[in-house]
């Protein structure tokens, strides 16, 4: 069994979405190991997105996920990181396959609802980012 952080960004809390998006994740068998409303800082965002500050994008996401309010989950299962990945679909929502829930619920590149780390190395990092504490 694997462990993956899991993010709702702002879009999903500011659209009533939180309960259709971990709804999901419930469904297809992900338990929820840690779970918290957090609003954060542009450190926490640097520190999260350290491979993206650099990017052109960056500034913007920046701006977009220190707005409000967002869930910060972690979820363990069975290969959780790649069917994490699978339920949130291609980044940009208006390329995302439908049954994903970028492809069903999202229209934008950077407005796409969830974050999912993207390979082992990336979830140990980022659960002692959102979760130091969690044993
Ligand atoms: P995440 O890491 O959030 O699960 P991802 O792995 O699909 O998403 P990344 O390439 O790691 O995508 O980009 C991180 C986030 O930056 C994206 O989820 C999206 O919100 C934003 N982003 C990525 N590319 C662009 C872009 N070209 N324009 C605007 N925002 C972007």
């Amino acid at each position: 069994s694997q462990r993956t952080l899991v993010l709702l960004k702002p879009d999903t809390v500011r659209r009533g979405l939180v309960g259709e998006v971990l709804g999901r994740f419930e469904a297809k068998g992900l338990r929820i190991v840690a779970m918290d409303l957090r609003t954060i800082d542009g450190e926490l965002a640097d520190q999260h997105y350290a491979e993206h500050v650099d990017k052109a994008f960056y500034p913007p996401l920046r701006d977009f996920v220190t707005s409000g309010p967002m869930v910060a989950l972690v979820l363990e299962g069975d290969e959780a990181i790649e069917v994490v990945r699978a339920l949130n679909g291609a980044t940009d929502g208006r390329k995302a396959a439908p049954g994903t829930i970028r492809g069903d619920l999202s229209l934008s590149n950077r407005e796409n609802l969830v974050h999912g780390s993207d390979s082992e190395e990336s979830a140990t990092r980022e659960i002692k980012i959102w979760f130091p504490d969690l044993p």
